[in-house]
């Protein structure tokens, strides 16, 4: 290193965010969706513990499951983890 280079302490941390990363809607990128059959789910959670982004809550009030797709990458865990199959990978349809 020599003596015109920065030590770490002046260097800018990396991957720090001034505020609060919720607010980007990082689902945009995906090109899969997860769809969940209704008639095949039996509310096991596995899909719930698996997501990780974080995107299917189970919500006790409603007491339903919920998926945000608007962080959602379509990578398709969810799917795969289903021990019932009820999640289905899908393109979102076009609009006319
Ligand atoms: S893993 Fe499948 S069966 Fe279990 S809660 Fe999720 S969608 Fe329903
Ligand atoms: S496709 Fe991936 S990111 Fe989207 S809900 Fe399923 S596990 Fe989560």
């Amino acid at each position: 290193m020599s003596s015109k280079d920065k030590g770490w302490k002046e260097i800018a941390p990396a991957g720090v965010t001034p505020k609060s990363s919720v607010g980007f809607m990082t689902g945009d990128w995906k090109t899969y969706m997860p769809v969940r059959d209704l008639e095949k789910c039996t509310t096991c959670m596995m899909c719930v513990l698996y997501c990780p982004e974080g995107c299917i809550r189970w919500r006790p009030e409603m007491g339903k499951i919920e998926i945000d797709l608007s962080f959602c990458k379509g990578c398709g865990i969810c799917a795969n983890e289903c021990p019932t199959k009820a999640i289905t990978m899908k393109l979102p349809e076009k609009e006319e």
